[in-house]
């Protein structure tokens, strides 16, 4: 598990996000509030004129008598007059005028909210300015209780522009107090007409609108809150996306897409971290690198979409066996397990023959049978000063192994590995030199025939000339060869040249046989390199002889029998080499119609010794002669094994009795042809020069006494 960390960008991101709602929050609610309060005003201010607006004629006339009164002398002169609280003066017009539009309000509208009135009359010096020492007379601009200290003036100020203000009394946080003042000054172009100020209670107004207001506010809200809710649906479904997009791409950067298991990078932190915290008991870890056989084959031949589906396959196996230890997918067909909890090397072991044991139930895709063969190398640290990279080396170095000692096994790191590995290493850089500098070359080693003793044609076998080291034999460059890949290069030039050579041979009837190893063998490749060695020689393909391992058709892939088909429609003949050594020689046959079968050295080496491989023998050549296949002994050293062959029924033979590999012209120089006596020895001829004519059956027609 990766922690998130505060710098991660989609931590800062959400807070930002719960940031942004938060205000969005307060910024809806105080809208909503806003808007409510505004409403309200606005129907407020709406129901108070439409109060007024009935009764503004007879107001008008009112008002004109008290102009008019006003106009006629008064005992002393004020620019602000209260209507209820006059001056003594003026008592009597004051409270009767008080009660006439109390009670015009009252008739008409049926609302008797009318506290109070007063009226200001315009200066006497200017015309419309009107005073401000009237409205100070006023009592209620004074009286808290009754209204707020500017909304009388803000009323008053309003007449400037309009006939008619109704201004409710507003605290600036929009609480609406008892009262509400009514300005009115009358349209009639006398400007000796004073303004009209009416104290009327506007909470009777207030409490018959809440409920239209509630409405009108809950359907705003509520709409707020709808959009706000969908908004934040909107964004938390963005997050949430984010949020798993961003979970998905830790996954896959820490997982293997495919099979869903660990990948290299988090093996190798748990191998780290293990190790790290077993300084003291380090011997717990063991590591097993596991590499699925032929894996390109499965590929080649069923396509990458089955080749995906049998890694899955293969990953569930492992998971299978190895249960709770740590699973992971290195690189394509490389898997690797990281054993902790185990210390005793006989459970590793054990762990891994199960996990063989494991394969050996094939798995079956799309309805096609496909192998499963793994290879595993395992190490083990003995002590706490290994680390993980020399672990996973030692490891790899085991895994070599098993490939090279068969397949389908495991093998354990010893020590020795290292100086093998130094030593593949500089085979490895030395053959790209050699293949630059032309350090390669052919000998050929003779084949005959047991039935007529003739030379029948050569093998071709490949050395490699080193500058300092002398002749390297192919066991040892080969199989490097073939894990490098050089082998395709190495492999078309000895194709060449054994055809090359064989073309200028004088006897035009001997045939040349080329090893081809299963890694050079490229479908749609290998028969086109086939054609132009051929092409390119002149050589009769009949002539021509390929030799193949059973290793070839271990995954019984179609492509490779079709390779070889074409390959033989050609005219060269097939021959399957080391016959016997493999798991299952036998059902290989039935695969291809091979021409030739090569008896490995090893069975021929314990004949005459060994009951049982007489007995194979006899029967390998038994089924030769039904299936109408050339049966060829290999590695025939004695006359002893001769003779034995030639008691079976053997085709032909090879051997370092008969010649080891060399020139040919040295063969040829010393020309044997051989005939058995009938006391198991042979007879070989005088020697011959090269032009001498053959004459195999002239050499089998001497008398069996003249044997030396
Ligand atoms: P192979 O194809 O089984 O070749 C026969 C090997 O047995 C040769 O070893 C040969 O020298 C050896 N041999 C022959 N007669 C006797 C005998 O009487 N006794 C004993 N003990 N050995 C005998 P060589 O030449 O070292 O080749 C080894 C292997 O290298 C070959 O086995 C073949 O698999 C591979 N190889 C050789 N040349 C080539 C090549 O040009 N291409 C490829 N791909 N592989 C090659
Ligand atoms: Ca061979
Ligand atoms: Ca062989």
């Amino acid at each position: 598990m990766v922690p998130l960390r505060m710098a991660d960008p989609l931590a800062r991101k959400s807070i930002v996000v719960f940031f942004i709602s938060m205000s969005l929050v307060m910024t809806l609610a105080l809208g909503v509030y806003a808007s409510n309060r505004f409403l309200t005003h606005w129907l407020l201010v709406r129901g108070l004129e439409q109060t007024f607006l009935p009764h503004e004629k007879t107001i008008d006339t009112i008002l004109t008598a008290l102009a008019d009164e006003r106009r006629s002398p008064v005992p002393q002169a004020v620019s602000g007059l209260r209507l209820s609280a006059r001056p003594a003066s003026e008592p009597q017009l004051a409270s009767e005028t008080l009660t006439e539009i109390k009670a015009l309000f009252q008739h008409k509208s049926g609302i008797s909210d009318i506290l109070d009135a007063a009226v200001i009359f315009p200066a006497q010096t200017t015309n419309t300015a009107r005073s401000e020492t009237g409205l100070q007379q006023i009592p209620w601009t004074r009286d808290r209780s009754l209204l707020s200290p500017d909304t009388l003036t803000r009323a008053v100020a309003t007449l400037d522009l309009n006939s008619l203000a109704a201004v409710p009394d507003m605290t600036w946080d929009g609480r609406f107090g008892h009262n509400a003042v009514i300005a009115y000054r009358p349209e009639t172009g006398d400007t000796a007409m004073p303004d009209l100020l009416l104290l009327t209670r506007q909470s009777g107004q207030l409490s018959s609108l809440s409920p239209l207001i509630l409405t009108i506010s809950a359907a705003i809200g509520g709409l707020c809150l709808t959009s706000f809710l969908f908004a934040g649906i909107l964004l938390w479904m963005r997050f949430h996306d984010q949020v798993t997009t961003n979970q998905d791409i830790q996954f896959l950067a820490h997982h293997d897409a495919l099979t869903g298991l660990p990948n290299r990078a988090v093996f190798n932190a748990r191998l780290t971290e293990a190790l790290r915290l077993a300084q003291a008991k380090a011997s717990n870890i063991g590591v097993m690198l596991i590499d699925v056989d032929k894996f390109k084959e499965v590929n080649d031949t069923h396509g990458h979409g089955t080749g995906d589906v049998f890694l899955q396959i293969v990953s569930e196996r492992l998971k299978a066996v190895f249960d709770t230890h740590l699973v992971s997918r290195l690189s394509g067909d490389e898997f690797a397990v990281l054993l902790t909890s185990v210390s005793d090397p006989a459970r590793m072991t054990k762990l891994a023959a199960n996990m063989n044991a494991a394969t050996k139930i094939p798995c079956i895709i799309d309805g096609k049978e496909i192998k499963i063969s793994l290879s595993i190398g395992i190490a083990r640290a003995t002590d706490g000063s290994w680390r993980a990279s020399r672990l996973l080396h030692c490891a790899d170095l085991a895994l070599y192994r098993a490939k090279h000692s068969g397949r389908s096994t495991f093998s354990w790191y010893t020590p020795e590995l290292d100086a093998d590995a130094q030593k593949r290493k500089e085979v490895e850089a030395g053959l790209v030199k050699a293949i630059r500098f032309d350090q390669f070359k052919l000998l050929y080693q003779p084949q005959y025939s047991l039935r007529d003793g003739r030379l029948k044609g050569y093998e071709a076998l490949i050395r490699w000339d080193h500058p300092t080291k002398g002749t390297i034999k192919p066991d040892i460059f080969i199989p490097i060869a073939e894990d490098t890949g050089l082998i395709e290069e190495i492999g078309t030039w000895v194709l060449n040249n054994a055809c090359q050579e064989a073309a200028l041979w004088e006897d035009k009837t001997r045939r040349v046989a080329v090893n081809v190893s299963p890694a050079q063998f490229i479908a749609g490749e290998t028969q086109k390199r086939v054609a132009a060695a051929l092409r390119n020689s002149g050589l009769d393909p009949r002539r021509l002889e390929i030799e193949v391992t059973e290793n070839l058709l271990i995954s019984n892939t179609d492509a490779v029998i079709g390779t070889l088909r074409e390959i033989h429609e050609m005219g060269v003949s097939i021959a399957m080499d080391d016959f016997g050594t493999g798991y299952s020689s036998l059902s290989y046959l039935s695969l291809f119609p091979f021409d030739k079968i090569k008896i490995d050295k090893t069975f021929i080496q314990n004949l005459g010794k060994d009951a049982s491989t007489d007995a194979i023998v006899t029967s390998i050549v038994g089924l030769g002669r039904s299936l109408d296949v050339t049966i060829t002994a290999e590695g025939v050293e004695t006359e002893e094994q001769a003779f034995l062959l030639s008691a079976a029924g053997c085709d032909l033979v090879q051997g370092y009795m008969f010649g080891k590999p060399d020139s040919v012209a040295s063969h040829e120089a010393n020309f044997p042809a051989f005939r058995l006596n009938t006391s198991g020895g042979l007879w070989f001829p005088q020697e011959r020069t090269r032009n001498t004519p053959q004459a195999p059956n002239e050499d089998l027609q001497r008398p069996a006494s003249s044997a030396t």
